[in-house]
């Protein structure tokens, strides 16, 4: 596995690759990978001749108060697991390289998109996502690139500016990987303790409840909320962010389902903030 750290690297890399007629399959992460990744690097895997994984803890999507300090950054441990896919070149810049002096273009998806769940609550994160998405699509020169159903909404985000800019991507969503427990996997939830952790199991079981109550019939929006609301309420360590509703992929409110709908619930478990979803009412794609 190669481990490119500059942007002549990954760029003469994939020109490399390209004059070989390869094709080549993108995974952005931001490390402190676990099984969720891997089923990305997998999929990818199957799909490409070549897959990247670029590594890196982006500044951009991380506002002022939140966890960029914090964020685990455990890179050898991220290669060990990258070698089991395998994994054919890693990317991992310093932040200096992707940002060097003097930087100064962004991204910015305009719109209703942004503004709501993640959006509303966490102000410049889909700048920062669609400006380094953008930028790890130019050095990749990826043809397909790998993004989890547990961010939905940067999935739509991704799809959006892919379109509006012309990017020549394919953008592949893949399903959410869980826990047996059902707690959907995030590299967030090594900052809990194990009463954290059985606590965060009402993200999954709340969503299971709404999902639930529409395949039994329930077809009202305010209805499914408040099922979901009501089970997260019930677990004293939990503080609810959001529990929305939206038309998926378009994002757009709705009253009734009866279209392919998003359920996305964001939930503080003591100070670590969790995202969890379900695509109700039809097919996904
Ligand atoms: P992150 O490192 O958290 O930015 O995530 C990198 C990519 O992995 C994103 O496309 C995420 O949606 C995806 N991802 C993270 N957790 C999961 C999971 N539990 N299941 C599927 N994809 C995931």
């Amino acid at each position: 596995m190669k481990i490119l750290s500059t942007t002549a690297e990954i760029q003469a890399y994939t020109k490399e690759m390209k004059a070989q007629g390869k094709t080549i399959g993108l995974v952005p992460t931001m490390g402190a990978l676990h099984e969720g990744h891997l089923t990305l690097m997998r999929r990818a895997r199957k799909e490409n001749d070549i897959v990247i994984v670029s590594d890196f803890v982006n500044p951009t999507q991380f506002g002022p108060n939140e966890d960029f300090d914090k964020y685990p950054r455990v890179f050898d441990a991220d290669c060990e697991k990258m070698e089991t896919v395998p994994v054919d070149a890693v990317f991992h810049p310093e932040p200096s390289e992707m940002y060097p002096d003097g930087y100064c273009t962004y991204v910015n998806v305009e719109g209703d998109i942004t503004h709501k769940l993640c959006g509303a609550q966490r102000p410049g994160h889909f700048r920062g996502v669609a400006t380094v998405v953008t930028k790890l699509m130019n050095l990749s020169r990826a043809d397909r690139a790998y993004f989890g159903q547990k961010d939905a909404q940067q999935v739509v985000v991704v799809k959006r500016f892919v379109a509006d800019l012309n990017i020549n991507v394919e953008i592949v969503m893949v399903p959410i990987s869980r826990e047996e427990s059902g707690l959907a996997r995030s590299s967030r939830n090594r900052y809990m303790s194990d009463a954290e952790k059985e606590a965060a199991l009402v993200l999954s079981r709340s969503l299971r409840k709404g999902e639930a109550a529409y395949e039994g019939g329930e077809k009202n929006v305010e209805a499914i909320k408040k099922i979901v609301s009501d089970e997260i309420k019930k677990e004293k360590l939990a503080t609810i962010d959001y529990v929305d509703v939206y038309s998926f992929p378009e994002l757009l409110p709705i009253e009734t389902i009866n279209e392919p709908t998003l359920l996305a619930i964001a939930v503080k478990i003591g100070k670590t903030r969790l995202i969890d979803n379900v695509i109700i009412g039809g097919d996904t794609k």
